[in-house]
């Protein structure tokens, strides 16, 4: 029988042979010169740059790439050798894949196959998985012994919150069982073959060069990364053959267990290659081998209840009721009471339930949240509410969208059939809020209003109680509070990275407000958002604190000792890596260009957002680039040292709708402008620097009339 070592070395082999002969291929039917990409990466051939630093762009250099992955298969028999050689089976995968991508093709446009994932995708996952929200990765190789034993280990997967990525037969088994798959659910199918593994690798050595900052051609400190900081496992079915052996050992010298019922007693590592011969137990064998802590959320109702399903859409046709406010009335409030107004756990329907509508019906609904507590805050019920939305979405078979009076919530036909009704929905509302929020949360009580005109007469009340909070929201500024907080949720993955979140600067990934953080540090006075007293003004306009100095030199372990909070030029705030925008200087037209992650398209720039992203991250300074919220486009503090909002010149269209009335609202107040996002241009109008001058000029942009940038 082959040792492990023979085994490695056999399938390493293998690999650079396809790889060859895919080349060969590729050769036959494309001159040297013709581009090779990945879509949407700013990291060329993600493996093989990470692992070399070599930028492939053509098929040439994609030729020439193949010395260096010949010369990781040395064959001395040593520990080394079956890991350099697991990490060129990787690379020599990748290049597989990558002459499927030759000439702008697009292999993976089938469904459900998914291939590539792009840096806006891996950019998603970094809040996440510094939250917990997802503990780890794992990816499934091969076919389960059946069918249903396919669907129950993706799904156990999936309500443990893991990320789960599928290459070969099993794609087949959870299609023919009708499981939905795609990013947004948190279950991909990579490809059939297995070197589609290669993009699973891809994920993970991104995440050292975005989050990380690890410098493409550190072998040693992208493995040392995705050793620390990447909890991922490989789970692969028998038969596996010698090229999935070989993978597993690149998997290995990631960091990654292999965990397998393959059994062999000649391959066993401690730790790292685990043979389980009971297939079921794979979940529980690969969670123990990468010491995975899971967050679990006991919730008492009739269907799965998981981050994973947070993405799931129900399509009309398959939805059971919907309660649509813009059609009805609804709403969801959270409501500060006195303690005795409260009985814990009291869940309360009134009106009719789900059983006694069509099916298909719209109906009214309002779900009411009223909490007490001895150090609950009415400024923290906005941070409460805002939290149903995912709250509600990781039901399996509901879908939520939108805040306050403006919700849609869809039930499906099957989270129906399997008995989810109305006082589901706060059963789940009771969970969650006393489980993340018991450090202030004593007593919580839920009402459900399906009752058309009492929900009218609710929706009433709550507009004033919006409203209310509304105007708190506008007296806060940053002038008006004397503190700011910090935020270093992000260091799990971006080490030296601390965003300052202030009333008028919500933190970058756009998920941490003011309120927020204040919240946080409410429940957790030793966690990730600390006071910065607002002392010590060195400079009012750069937004600079001699307090606010020592916070990031405090909390960056020294690795910064001074920014801006108002300035994209002096000492910008760093970057993690998941901000929700990427804004950087046009010196052309002497303003700023602002992208978000959605928009795929080319910028005047010349930059992509995923280009633009990569020129910042990872915890570092780097002037003229800074990731931000969406939020802060209209604040009244963006780029205040510099002009502030009239520096913005282009916006994709769908972000300046998004953001329109509230920058318009800004730039009038602050600088007089009339309907100021007439003036700036989107793709529509221009995608490269000359057109838009042009257009800037026509319409008297004025950014061309400010002090230059540089
Ligand atoms: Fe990360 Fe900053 Fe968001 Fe905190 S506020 S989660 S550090 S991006
Ligand atoms: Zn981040």
């Amino acid at each position: 029988m082959a040792t492990l070592f023979e085994r490695v070395f056999k399938g390493s082999d293998e690999m650079v042979e396809r790889a060859v002969k895919s080349l060969e291929e590729v050769s036959a039917r494309y001159s040297d010169d013709t581009a090779v990409a990945f879509p949407d990466t700013a990291y060329y051939l993600p493996c093989i740059y990470a692992m070399t630093g070599e930028k492939v762009t053509n098929v040439g250099e994609l030729k020439n790439i193949m010395g260096w992955i010949q010369s990781q298969m040395t064959r001395e028999k040593k520990t080394h050798d079956i890991f350099t050689s697991g990490i060129g089976t990787a690379c020599a995968a990748e290049v597989i894949e990558a002459c499927k991508y030759v000439d702008g093709q697009t292999p993976y446009d089938h469904a459900p196959l998914w291939g590539h994932c792009t840096d806006a995708e891996v950019r998603e996952l970094g809040v996440p998985l510094v939250t917990g929200d997802i503990p780890g990765f794992v990816v499934l190789i091969g076919s389960a012994p059946s069918d249903e034993e396919a669907v129950a280990t993706v799904k156990s997967y999936q309500t443990k919150s893991i990320f789960v990525f599928l290459v070969g037969g099993i794609i087949d088994q959870v299609t023919r069982m009708g499981v939905q798959t795609g990013f947004n659910v948190r279950l991909v199918p990579e490809g059939y073959d297995l070197w589609a593994v290669s993009h699973v690798i891809s994920v993970a050595v991104r995440a050292a060069l975005i989050f990380g900052a690890i410098t493409p051609g550190d072998y040693d400190g992208i493995r040392e990364y995705t050793f620390k900081r990447v909890n991922a496992m490989v789970n692969a079915y028998e038969p596996v053959d010698d090229m999935t052996v070989a993978c597993g050992a690149g998997a290995i010298s990631y960091g990654f267990p292999v965990v397998t019922n393959d059994d062999n007693d000649m391959w066993r590592v401690p730790m790292s290659l685990i043979v389980q011969p009971d297939t079921t137990k794979f979940v529980e064998t690969s969670l123990e081998a990468r010491r995975i802590k899971l967050k679990v959320t006991n919730v008492d109702i009739p269907v799965n209840y998981a981050n994973a399903f947070e993405g799931e859409i129900i399509r009309r046709g398959d939805m059971q009721i919907e309660a649509d406010g813009s059609r009805k009335d609804c709403l969801e409030l959270v409501r500060t009471r006195e303690l005795p107004e409260v009985e814990d756990h009291k869940i309360t329907l009134i009106g009719p339930d789900f059983d006694e509508f069509e099916v298909g019906a719209k109906i009214n609904l309002a779900t009411i949240v009223e909490v007490a507590g001895k150090k609950m805050q009415t400024d923290f019920e906005s941070v409460f509410e805002r939290k149903f939305h995912a709250y509600i979405n990781c039901i399996e078979g509901v879908m939520h969208t939108g805040q306050r009076d403006m919700i849609r919530i869809r039930v499906s036909k099957s989270a129906y059939e399997a008995g989810f009704r109305a006082k589901h929905l706060g059963e789940v509302l009771y969970a969650k809020v006393k489980g993340e929020f018991d450090a202030v949360v004593d007593k919580c009580q839920v009402t459900v209003v399906t009752d058309p005109e009492k929900v009218t007469a609710l929706r009433k009340e709550a507009n004033e109680v919006f409203d209310k909070r509304d105007a708190r929201l506008l007296s806060l500024t940053d002038e008006t509070v004397d503190q700011f907080y910090t935020c270093i949720m992000c260091q799990a993955f971006s080490p030296s990275h601390v965003c300052i979140v202030t009333p008028e600067r919500l933190g970058l990934c756009g998920a941490v407000s003011w309120l927020d953080a204040k919240a946080t540090n409410e429940l957790d006075p030793s966690g990730p958002c600390q006071v910065v007293p607002k002392t010590g003004v060195i400079d009012e306009n750069l937004g600079k604190w001699e307090a606010v100095n020592e916070a990031v030199a405090k909390y960056s372990q020294g690795a910064l000792d001074n920014i801006s909070l108002y300035s994209i030029m002096e000492d910008p705030m760093t970057s993690c890596g998941c901000f929700e925008c990427i804004c950087g200087i046009e010196p052309f037209s002497n303003g700023v260009v602002i992208v978000n992650r959605e928009h795929t398209g080319m910028t005047p720039l010349g930059m992509t957002f995923s280009e633009m992203a990569s020129m910042t991250g990872g915890g570092v300074q780097t002037p003229g680039f800074m990731g931000h919220g969406k939020h802060f486009i209209a604040s009244k503090k963006f780029m205040k040292a510099e002009g502030g909002v009239q520096r913005i010149v282009w916006l994709p269209k769908a972000l300046k709708d998004q953001v329109a009335d509230k920058l318009n609202a800004t730039a009038k107040e602050l600088y007089g402008i009339e309907d100021f996002t007439s003036m700036i241009g989107d793709e529509t109008v221009a995608e490269d620097p000359e057109t838009l001058v042009e257009f800037l000029s026509g319409v008297g942009h004025p950014a061309l009339g400010l002090d230059p940038l540089m």
